[in-house]
């Protein structure tokens, strides 16, 4: 049985007040269910404060991105291991707005998933299809090819990510995936990531979650919970999506 996982991405948001707020209220709210996970992934500067803020409670911490190398001259970039250091469990590697933004392809987010890994973080490394590539017919190829990079560059430490299939067209339009076809894209992917024998990896399902969005798609058989953007600057709605 693969435990849920409730993730926050608060993108480049917040400040030291709203944040010490929205802590508060997350760590004040959330009693994790058995089976059940909460983290927050929020802008590197804050790693110190989530830690200080959410150390005791049942909320979990994360970052945004990896750079894929150690350490060195790679002036602006963060090292998985300087990530860890702060206590954070995840780090999302791929959203598509690195990809699309900021030219990230397949194999450097497969690298970056490496360097997580290495550094003791849980990789949450996101694939999806634009809508021209749905309309095409192309959502499978697209996502199959996105996961066949990091089962190719990890091998069987692949069954230690999280997965999170995010369609582009879905994240910050309020236009979720509905149910069954966010079910379908998440058999497909757990078909190719069971072939790769990686059969409990979860797949989290991001793209306009909300409160009222969120039990509907939970209740499909291969959706292990969600990755949530907006949603998740907003502690009600978060911990609603949390207990949905
Ligand atoms: C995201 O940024 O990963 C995301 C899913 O955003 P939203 O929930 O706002 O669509």
């Amino acid at each position: 049985m693969r435990d849920k996982l409730i993730v926050g991405n608060w993108k480049m948001n917040g400040d030291l007040a709203r944040n010490a707020r929205l802590f508060d209220r997350l760590a004040a709210g959330w009693r994790a269910p058995r089976g059940r996970a909460m983290a927050v992934c929020v802008p590197a500067p804050y790693l110190a404060q989530a830690q200080a803020a959410l150390a005791a409670s049942e909320v979990a911490w994360g970052a945004q991105d990896v750079s894929e190398h150690a350490a060195g001259a790679y002036t602006g970039e963060v090292a998985a291991a300087m990530i860890a250091e702060f206590g954070a469990r995840y780090a999302i590697v791929g959203h598509s707005e690195r990809r699309q933004m900021h030219g990230e392809t397949d194999a450097l987010v497969a690298a970056k998933a490496r360097a997580a890994l290495t550094a003791g973080l849980t990789p949450i490394a996101c694939v999806g299809e634009t809508l021209a590539e749905r309309e095409r017919g192309d959502t499978d190829a697209v996502v199959g090819r996105e996961v066949d990079a990091l089962t190719g560059m990890l091998g069987s430490d692949v069954a230690r990510i999280v997965v999170a299939y995010e369609p582009v067209w879905a994240i910050g339009t309020g236009r979720s995936a509905s149910p069954g076809e966010a079910q379908a894209v998440h058999a497909s992917l757990r078909a190719r990531l069971a072939h790769a024998g990686a059969d409990d990896v979860r797949v989290l399902y991001g793209g306009s979650v909300k409160g009222s969005n969120a039990a509907a798609l939970f209740a499909m058989p291969d959706i292990d919970g969600a990755l949530v953007g907006g949603a998740s600057l907003d502690a009600d709605e978060f911990l609603l999506i949390g207990r949905a």
